[in-house]
């Protein structure tokens, strides 16, 4: 039987995002879903900065449609002015989470890598050197091997359940109805609208008539039967609340849900890993789930792909858990805390009043927009002081080459690999340094402006845009980056 590189479980958004990352990594990689065909429920409405950039990473944004940038500047219901930040912390809203899985799907399509849909994993085992994946498919039961797995299958993972992966749990306090409606149009309340008693409603038009309606309330099951939920249900829930009638909409699809939370232990257990929702079950109130997964996707695909290649350094693929558990370890707090200042009574007042006071620090503000836009996140990568390492390189730093042409960071990672951008006027070794590495890291000589931080003669950025090593400003040199992240050195006649 031929053995793939890697299955991946879940063709919901992380998934094909992972898919084609490892693909773009070289590795040889399938993806199967249990559903027949995509779901048509929008769920995720936009995503955030950093996800955007990411994209933009892949060459992925034009391929989205239109959608429009926007803040996303409240915590729970407070509120922060973007205006006060250096950057621009903007995300992507109205966009619909159906449209980001067709664009997604397109990619791989032109990739090559085969999703095969009607397929449920009902069982995985452990070999010395491969995961024997078992589907209930179309043609019946059958068995798939490969090197390694992930579980991208979404909250109350199979995947993780049959790996003996186990959780942190927060029980459910309190339960939420969500309904897509199209015929009536209630009064918008994008961010929301706070009711007495820790009641709260929301409603987002979507566009050509369509809106989501989003009712909280501390009365509703915070353990919903799956399925059982009725728009009837839906329509008295809200005109308990708002005195608005909307039972004549046509209900285009709804969900029952509660706020419990999750978080897997082990982000990898030998062969099998995770990513995505199967990782972390962000509480939905803060709507982080689509842009924490797709930035797990962007942190494994090459790593797994340089594992599967044999190019792998010791160590590489456990950097995964390493960087992007804690990652979900806070983002669920934040997301717990946030609900609280949400959906709190009365008696949360004060504490939004402070917290809205701390935000118009910049200091503050900039630290929280950092949790919502992705752009805070700083993971440890090397010793060294320059504020660039550990973070995302800002995508929109512009290179200009010898001939005059001026190209932007996002463009120069479209390759998925590593790279090293030296300064025009830097030690030639720096360039010849990565000779070894020609595979792996691109190499581009130019002149860029890294303020307002110190000036930089070069920088090695990861294939997911993160800082690896700066010139001046880290302990390591730059050899030691390269083999750190990358592994050893080939002769460049054995190169790509
Ligand atoms: C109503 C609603 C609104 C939301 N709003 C937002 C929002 O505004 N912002 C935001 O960021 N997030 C939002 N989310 C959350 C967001 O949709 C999820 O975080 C996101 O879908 C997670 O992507 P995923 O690929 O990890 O999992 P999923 O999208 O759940 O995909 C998992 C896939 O795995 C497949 N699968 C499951 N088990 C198996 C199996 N055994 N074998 C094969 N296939 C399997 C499923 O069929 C599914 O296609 C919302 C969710 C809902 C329901």
């Amino acid at each position: 039987m031929k053995t793939t590189d890697v299955i991946v479980v879940g063709a919901g958004p992380v998934g094909l995002m992972l898919a084609g990352e490892l693909r773009l990594g070289g590795a040889d990689v399938t993806v199967y879903d249990r559903l027949p065909a995509p779901t048509e429920e929008s769920r995720a409405l936009g995503f955030n900065r950093r996800t955007a950039e990411s994209l933009d990473q892949r060459g992925l944004l034009p391929r989205l449609g239109a959608f429009r940038w926007g803040p996303m500047g409240h915590f729970g219901g407070v509120r922060f002015d973007l205006g006060l930040l250096d950057e621009d912390h903007s995300g992507v809203l109205g966009l619909s989470q159906t449209r980001t899985e067709q664009a997604l799907d397109a990619w791989l399509a032109e990739l090559g890598v085969p999703v095969r849909r009607g397929h449920e994993v009902s069982a995985l085992r452990e070999t010395a050197d491969a995961v024997v994946v078992s589907l209930a498919g179309p043609d019946g039961h059958r068995e798939e091997t490969a090197r390694y797995v992930v579980g991208c299958d979404g909250a109350g993972s199979t995947v993780r359940a049959l790996a003996g992966i186990p959780t942190v749990d927060w029980e459910p306090t309190r339960g939420m109805y969500t309904a897509e409606i199209t015929g009536v149009a209630p009064r918008p309340r994008p961010i929301g609208e706070r009711l007495p008693g820790g009641r709260m409603v929301v409603c987002t038009p979507l566009g050509e008539g369509r809106c989501r309606v989003v009712v909280h309330d501390p009365d509703l099951p915070a353990r919903p039967r799956p399925g059982a939920l009725t728009f009837g249900e839906v329509a008295d829930a809200w005109r308990r609340l708002t005195g608005e009638s909307i039972h004549d909409a046509r209900c285009l699809w709804l969900w029952a849900s509660g706020n419990s939370s999750a978080l897997a232990q082990e982000y990898r257990r030998g062969r099998v890993l995770l990513a995505g929702d199967a990782a972390h079950e962000i509480p939905p109130l803060a709507a982080w789930g689509l842009s924490a997964g797709l930035q797990d996707a962007v942190n494994l695909g090459w790593k797994l792909a340089a594992t599967v290649r044999g190019r792998a350094p010791e160590g590489l693929l456990d950097t995964y858990h390493g960087e992007r558990h804690p990652v979900g370890r806070q983002l669920i707090r934040n997301a717990r805390a946030a609900a609280k200042l949400y959906l709190g009574d009365e008696a949360m007042d004060p504490v939004r009043e402070v917290v809205g006071e701390l935000l118009t620090h910049k200091d503050a503000a900039e630290q929280v927009a950092g949790v919502v836009s992705g752009l805070g996140i700083r993971y440890d990568l090397a010793k060294g002081d320059h504020p660039l390492l550990g973070r995302r390189m800002p995508p929109e730093t512009t290179v200009t080459l010898a001939d005059g042409v001026r190209v932007r960071v996002a463009e120069l990672l479209r390759t998925g690999r590593g790279l090293l951008l030296t300064a025009a006027d830097a030690d030639e070794a720096v360039a010849r340094a990565a000779d070894g590495h020609a595979d792996r890291v691109d190499v581009v000589t130019g002149d860029w402006n890294s303020a307002p931080h110190a000036p930089l003669d070069a920088v090695l950025v990861r294939p997911d845009g993160y800082v690896a090593w700066t010139s001046p400003g880290t302990a390591d040199d730059l050899a030691d980056a390269l083999d750190r992240w990358f592994g050893g050195r080939v002769p460049q006649s054995a190169g790509r």
